[in-house]
């Protein structure tokens, strides 16, 4: 069974991450989506919400499957006996943090191969960060992410 890792903050979950999601279910067997608890990072959404909202969108894709992680990523691939770590390169701006944490990666578990996918073009403009702020500010966010997302930023943000 091939089987890749896609990990992230997903705080939260938009329609550049499900574009992500679909290219690699086409190359892979299954695909973990594996969201990332990191106290340090401070995120909008906790970990149980970024899951929720995962399940309710790439989880209820076929060969998709939604998990949480906490230590070293190479290890969580390792215990998810998966050969492969998907990333999603939108910029060159992506490109220097993306290079140094694959070969940091290989450099820790030469066994796990790091994938970069591009996403559609009109996706290359969109993170998760910016449709907060555009959210914070009361802008519409829905052409940017799923429903139930833009339904829960919205909350977030409600005065
Ligand atoms: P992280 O905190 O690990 O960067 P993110 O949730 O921001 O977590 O991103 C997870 C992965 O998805 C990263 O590889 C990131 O480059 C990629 N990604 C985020 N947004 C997009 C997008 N719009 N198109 C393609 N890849 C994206």
């Amino acid at each position: 069974m091939r089987r890749a890792i896609y990990p992230g903050s997903f705080d939260p979950v938009t329609n550049g991450h499900l574009d992500v999601i679909e290219r690699a279910r086409k190359l892979f067997d299954e695909v973990v989506v594996a969201v990332a608890h990191n106290d340090e990072k401070q995120p909008l959404f906790s970990l149980e919400q970024r899951l929720d909202l995962l399940r309710e969108t790439a989880g209820r894709i076929e060969n998709v499957r939604i998990a949480k992680f906490s230590g070293l990523l190479v290890e969580f691939a390792r215990a998810q006996n998966a050969g492969a770590v998907i990333r999603g390169l939108r910029a060159v701006s992506d490109f220097e943090f993306e290079f140094q944490m694959a070969l940091m990666n290989r450099n820790l578990n030469a066994a796990v191969e790091t994938i970069f996918l591009m996403p559609k073009e009109e996706y290359t403009y969109l993170s998760s960060r910016i449709v907060k702020e555009i959210a914070r500010l009361g802008g519409n966010v829905s052409s940017f992410v799923p429903g139930c997302v833009a339904k829960a930023l919205t909350g977030k943000f409600r005065q």
